[in-house]
């Protein structure tokens, strides 16, 4: 059994930036994540727009996040929340290596991808169809690739595909893009880059039976192809707290702008909360209030 006055549950910006500021100010933090710490970031080639921070690729900033909250004294823990409960004031969160106690819980687990929907895209995931550019682009260096979404992931990671192909497609289901201005004129602009627009993929085709050899569109047309890049937005991690505090109808967890959730000492903060703007500097600075806030509402237990 470990006890530690604040858990941390997820190790990306949100909540390193959290634990970090925790651990400073002078709590026993714990943070745990089953993935490498680092989230999202461990997925994005470059980040351009984290302030202060200039052009840098994203495992490094993530290196920086980790290596910044260790300073501060935070304990990094590799394994899965599995259950939460309340006994009396303390929170008791069941991990794969056991309970932890803590008497504030910061949420900080972050969204994954979601799928299309698509026929065949279940059958040829990791046979060309993927949901990560970077994890998978470089093994289509040269090839033909669709890249499916219009919001800023798709724009971004395809102008990432860009660099590794001269025949990248966006299949968009809208005229306009969902992402950034500055995404959409730099995809717009790049000439290795075509556009598919007002169009949805209804199959993933494989000629072989092994791997991608094209998509079909709802028009009828076919676009041959090696891989399909899916971008269609993200859902929440936050299955663990389904029946614990308040959600979201799409499953993001309910905070105040002070990252309260509605049980008292639970805070939520980056990806997972329910927020009109989800960037790494948004993660961070969610993840200061959180601490901040569970500061507070532990100076105030025993008052
Ligand atoms: P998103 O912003 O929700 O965009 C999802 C895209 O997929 C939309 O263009 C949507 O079309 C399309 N889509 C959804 N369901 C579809 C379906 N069934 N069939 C076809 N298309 C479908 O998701 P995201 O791009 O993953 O971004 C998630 C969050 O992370 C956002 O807040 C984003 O700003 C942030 N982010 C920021 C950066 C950055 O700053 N560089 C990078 C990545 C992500 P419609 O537009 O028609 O709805």
């Amino acid at each position: 059994m470990n006890e530690v006055d604040i858990l941390v549950i997820g190790a990306g910006p949100a909540g390193l930036a959290a634990a970090g500021y925790a651990a400073r100010a002078g709590y026993t933090v714990m943070a745990i994540d089953q993935l490498a710490p680092g989230g999202q970031l461990l997925l994005i080639d470059e980040i351009e727009n984290y302030p202060g921070v200039p052009l840098t690729k994203g495992f490094k900033l993530a290196e920086e996040f980790e290596r910044q909250a260790v300073d501060f004294g935070v304990r990094i823990e590799y394994s899965g929340a599995k259950s939460i409960k309340k006994d009396g004031d303390v929170f008791v969160v069941t991990t794969e290596d056991g309970d932890v106690r803590a008497k504030a819980v910061i949420a900080a687990t972050g969204a994954t991808h979601r799928h299309l929907g698509a026929k065949g895209e279940e059958e040829y995931a990791g046979r060309g169809v993927s949901y990560c550019a970077t994890c998978d682009g470089p093994f289509f260096r040269g090839k033909k690739i669709v890249v499916v979404g219009g919001g800023d992931t798709a724009l971004t990671d395809a102008l990432y595909l860009a660099k590794l192909s001269d025949d990248v497609t966006i299949v968009h289901r809208r005229d306009e893009f969902r992402g950034q201005k500055v995404l959409s004129d730099r995809v717009r602009n790049n000439a290795n880059i075509s556009l598919k627009l007002g169009r949805n993929v209804v199959e993933i085709v494989s000629d072989d039976g092994r791997k991608v050899s094209s998509v079909l569109l709802d028009n009828g047309e076919k676009l041959d192809t090696d891989a399909v890049f899916i971008f269609v937005g993200i859902r929440p991690n936050s299955s663990l707290f389904e029946g614990f505090c308040e959600l979201d109808p799409s499953g993001f967890i309910v905070t105040d702008e002070k990252m309260r959730t509605d049980v008292p000492g639970l805070f939520a903060a980056g990806d997972v909360r329910t927020t009109s703007f989800r960037q790494v500097a948004t993660a961070a600075g969610d993840g200061a209030m959180a601490a901040h806030m569970a500061d507070s509402y532990i100076s105030g237990m025993g008052k």
